[in-house]
């Protein structure tokens, strides 16, 4: 991909334009078999081991909806403050692809399980701002085709592709939002903070762990301009399958500068899908977007409608979860944090992981302190998700009891921290293994401060003289003798009484 887009400054394309947007939101469920099928979605299992022929499309198969599926969707309908269907169907939508063995997809049109509802997202300032639903509907996931032999994993220039189809039925919920308007700016950021919200809803409601990197959940951003003070909205860009916070705001950023680009120039924006490319931040041309009518959608005669009763629906509304962003606000006051540093801590996926952390015994402050330091740090050095991290909270509390009870300093803790992530054992078999107890032998470390004062007489007669500040230079040489073993505020202590000086 050689050809480079013409871009217009960010500042200079919202001078002119307001951005609409529309997030399309795919959740694949946590279910533990297919949406119309009793096949397995268990993830890793050998290609094509976890298929049917069912989610084969095999003639004369049945689909049998599952129950779960339908529940996790009424579920999450109801988070968003949707109304719920009290009847409605399937649809079939008509496409060919090698990666759907059926040659349609089993999904949603005009009937779908949820609809007219909102989500309040909090951007980085504080505001709220709110984004309304449009629907959320049941469907089915597609298989997975390899394209082999090519330079960039695309079908273009590949020699032959292989076909998975264990993913083929695994049930996805499509959330839908109303086109986004009056975001100006920060369009790209409430995009995010959309994403990011929705991603905390749905595991609060444990229907799917949405991990974006694994493909669990994915978000298409339409975009498109129209000038200041217009109503008709401009043509839109689909780019689809967009896979992490971070990408869905440069997604948006860069389709605002390429549309305005465009338009400056006098052209016209083609309503087609396009592909985001993480390393350059930029999009390109994908296929040409079909109208709703090419796929023929028609009602799923081999499925009978769904019709929630009123009492199952109230029943799931009582059991709903406490909403993320209630949650966090309440944590907020909880823990004494700024919103920024909340909204940090939910762009890194961290706050389950904090709030399990406190939960085993740790402290507020110290599992705050320990995944958004020294493992946020891991986590991106690697690119891997915190939560995918090699350790678990229960471990990270163990840390920081060792570091509260005295046997590890902050220095120590972190070896700790890299010995667990390193796979080499939990918290008391990496102290073990690598010796990393502090020196808290007071012969030892008393020996050790003597020594420190011998070797810098200057320095202990300023101590003696009141010069209380130049402690620290002894503290140093003591924490470099016992190789950062010793608690600091001790030896401190233990230097200002062996010189007889006194704090403050
Ligand atoms: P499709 O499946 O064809 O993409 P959908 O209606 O499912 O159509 O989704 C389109 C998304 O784009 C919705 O979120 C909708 O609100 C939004 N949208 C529709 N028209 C525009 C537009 N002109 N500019 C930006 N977003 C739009
Ligand atoms: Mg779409
Ligand atoms: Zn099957």
């Amino acid at each position: 991909m050689t050809a480079t887009t013409d871009l217009v400054s960010y500042e200079d394309a919202l001078a002119s334009y307001d951005p609409v947007m529309g997030l399309e939101v795919h959740v694949e469920l946590g279910t533990k078999t297919k949406m119309f099928c009793g096949c397995s979605t268990e993830l890793g299992a050998e290609p094509n081991s976890q298929a049917c022929p069912t989610c084969l499309g095999m003639p004369g198969a049945l689909p049998v909806v599952n129950a779960i599926g339908v529940e996790s969707a009424i579920k999450i309908g109801l988070a968003l403050h949707c109304e719920i269907a009290e009847w409605c169907r399937f649809a079939r939508k008509n496409y060919f692809y090698p990666d759907m063995p059926k040659n349609f997809q089993t999904s949603q049109y005009d009937e779908p399980i949820a609809f007219n509802g909102y989500l309040d997202v909090q951007l980085e300032d504080g505001e709220v701002f709110r984004v309304e639903i449009e629907r959320a509907h049941m469907e089915e996931d597609t298989g997975k085709s390899t394209h082999v032999g090519g330079a960039t994993g695309r079908i273009h220039g590949a020699s032959h592709s292989l076909l998975d189809y264990n993913r083929a039925g695994i049930p996805l919920i499509e959330i839908v939002t109303k086109p986004i308007e009056g975001a100006g700016e920060r369009a790209p950021e409430v995009a995010k903070a959309y994403v990011a919200e929705l991603r905390e809803l749905i595991k609060a409601l444990g229907v799917s762990e949405a991990r974006m990197e694994m493909g669990q959940m994915r978000c298409d951003v339409n975009l498109s301009l129209r000038p200041h003070g217009r109503e008709k909205f401009g043509t839109r860009s689909e780019t689809k399958n967009v896979n992490s916070l971070r990408s869905v705001e440069r997604a948006a950023r860069f389709e605002i500068q390429r549309h305005a680009a465009v338009l400056d120039g006098g052209g016209t924006i083609i309503q087609e899908t396009r592909h985001f490319h993480e390393d350059t931040g930029s999009t390109t041309s994908g296929r040409v977007k079909e109208e709703a009518e090419d796929y023929r959608y028609f009602p799923e005669p081999d499925l009978v409608p769904v019709a929630p009763s009123r009492e199952w629906v109230e029943e799931l509304r009582a059991g709903l979860p406490e909403q993320p962003l209630a949650r966090r606000n309440r944590l907020r006051e909880e823990w004494g944090v700024s919103a920024h540093d909340m909204q940090s801590m939910l762009n890194a996926g961290a706050i389950d992981l904090i709030v399990a952390t406190i939960d085993a015994g740790a402290d507020a402050a110290s599992a705050r302190k320990w995944w958004m330091g020294e493992l946020a740090r891991t986590a991106n050095e690697t690119g891997v998700p915190l939560e995918a991290l090699p350790i678990t909270p229960e471990q990270v509390a163990r840390v920081t009891a060792l570091v509260a009870e005295g046997s590890l300093n902050d220095k120590l803790a972190r070896q700790v921290i890299e010995g667990v992530v390193k796979g080499e054992g939990g918290p008391d078999e990496v102290v073990e293994k690598r010796g990393l107890k502090v020196v808290s032998d007071e012969g030892a470390l008393t020996a050790a401060v003597d020594e420190a004062i011998a070797a810098n007489p200057g320095v202990a007669d300023k101590i003696r003289a009141g010069k209380v500040a130049a402690a620290g230079a002894l503290v140093g040489a003591v924490m470099k003798a016992t190789r950062g073993q010793a608690d600091a505020a001790r030896v401190k202590e233990l230097v200002l009484e062996r010189l007889g000086a006194t704090e403050g």
